[in-house]
């Protein structure tokens, strides 16, 4: 009951149904898909990675593969090693921002990206199919040990940014990282770029020290570092570190959406083209890049992650991501990662050298609202149609579920592929409009 299949993996609570042996026959089922080869495997920092991640071992062992244990490994981390050690695909073992009794199993491809739905659905159809391999002794793989994952990745991202300019900037931070996987290679990565670092949460126990999605509730004790230290910005990861938020030098938590712009206004002014972003993500990204001119464009795509990847490498987009603090920048690796953001945010600073705070007043401002309705499937499809006959003159996309976009704001209505729901998602200047243009559409249901 508490498992969660999706495109982004396997989730469960500990101790129900994230078992050994559901963890094995991931791995196996993986391994099967990949049909041997070296696989990475990486694990986030909660009590029961290593439950987890020696049944995958084990599981892929069996299939037939080479092991590279990484150990403790934040998402992104795990990807570059897939890159950086030619691996044919990676596991990590997170469950993200859940709370500590879940934990997950994460598939990267060959490319150290999401899979997309279709190999998603490939693996766990081997796995439900119970067509996973399990070699003979002549074939059955062996394992070994790389620490290298923290330098190669915070290298990575040094290569992308100006060092340098970032260094004499002497920046004051606030890290927050949760007690996750993200803390040694996130301050790494400030220290090499000069940066004074004030870390909280720093210690990978998985005891996550506030709830931890990186949302505004759950780091007020980030924003009172950040005034109490006299910081010219705090950040906050998730526990895979795939994810950042961003606190300004006043302490006022900007919101995971800010991310994204302030990468993506780095990106674009440095390196002009188009950026990716999916259908729920802030109108900021829209004005950036019309504001920059030129050849920036903005492509938006269906919500997941996957989907994001597959624009940025088919449009060849410079930057990408997604409104929840997740950022892509596809030098540095395929898959939303906290280091890449930090370092774009920090050379913007580098570049511009007024306070964060005065940066962000003068971007465009949106108030975002999100709603939810519990709906038959049946009614959720009556209600698309009625949305799409009565667009009120907005633009209209159908790429995911609706989103119409309208000169004074947009509404995203979406149905849930777990649950009897659909999300209805609308942004506008103000909170007034964001609420009339949700209710304009829910009022078709
Ligand atoms: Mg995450």
């Amino acid at each position: 009951m508490s498992l969660m299949m999706s495109v982004s993996g396997v989730r469960g609570v500990i101790g129900d149904s994230m078992t050994p042996n559901l963890a094995a026959a991931m791995g196996a089922a993986f391994g099967t898909y990949l049909r041997g080869g070296p696989v990475v495997l990486g694990m986030d920092s909660r009590p029961s990675g290593e439950m987890v991640a020696s049944a995958v071992k084990a599981g892929l062992l069996s299939a037939g593969c080479h092991v590279v244990e990484l150990g403790l490994a934040t998402t992104p981390g795990t990807a570059v090693m897939v890159t950086e050690l030619g691996a044919k695909g990676g596991v990590v073992i997170t469950a993200s921002h859940n709370p500590v009794i879940w934990n997950g199993i994460k598939f990267l491809t060959a490319s150290g990206r999401a899979p997309s739905a279709q190999i998603a659905e490939q693996i766990f159809a081997i796995h439900r199919d119970q067509r996973a391999r399990h070699e003979d002794v002549d074939r059955v793989g062996r394992s070994e040990r790389d620490l290298s994952t923290c330098d190669r990745h915070v290298a990575r991202v040094i290569r992308v940014v100006d060092a340098a300019a970032i260094r004499r900037r002497q920046l004051k931070v606030v890290l927050d990282s949760v007690n996750g996987a993200g803390g040694a290679s996130g301050r790494t990565l400030l220290e090499m770029l000069g940066c004074k670092v004030v870390h909280i949460n720093a210690d990978p126990t998985g005891h996550f020290a506030h709830p931890p999605e990186p949302t505004a509730e759950n780091l007020v004790s980030l924003c009172e570092a950040v005034k109490k230290n006299g910081a010219d910005i705090g950040f906050a990861q998730d526990p895979d570190a795939d994810r950042l938020a961003i606190v300004d030098n006043s302490g006022r938590y900007i919101g995971e959406e800010y991310t994204l712009a302030l990468a993506a206004k780095f990106v674009l002014s440095k390196s002009p083209g188009a950026a990716a972003a999916n259908l729920s993500t802030s109108r900021m990204i829209d004005d950036i890049a019309s504001a920059l001119g030129g050849p920036c464009a903005v492509y938006r795509t269906a919500v997941g992650e996957a989907n994001v990847v597959d624009a940025i490498s088919a449009r060849k987009c410079v930057i990408g991501g997604e409104g929840n603090g997740g950022v892509i920048d596809p030098r540095v690796v395929l898959v939303r990662d906290s280091l890449a953001s930090m370092g774009l945010v920090l050379g913007l600073l580098a570049e511009d050298w007024r306070p964060l705070s005065a940066i962000v007043d003068e971007m465009p401002r949106y108030v975002m609202v999100k709603q939810k309705y519990e709906l038959t499937r049946e009614q959720i499809n009556v209600w698309m149609q009625r949305v799409r006959l009565d667009t009120h003159g907005g633009r209209l996309s159908d790429v995911d579920g609706l989103r119409i976009d309208w000169p004074e704001g947009w509404v995203h209505v979406r149905p849930s592929n777990t649950e009897p729901i659909a999300r209805v998602i609308s942004e506008a200047a103000d909170e007034a409009t964001a609420l009339a243009l949700a209710k304009r559409v829910a009022d078709l249901r």
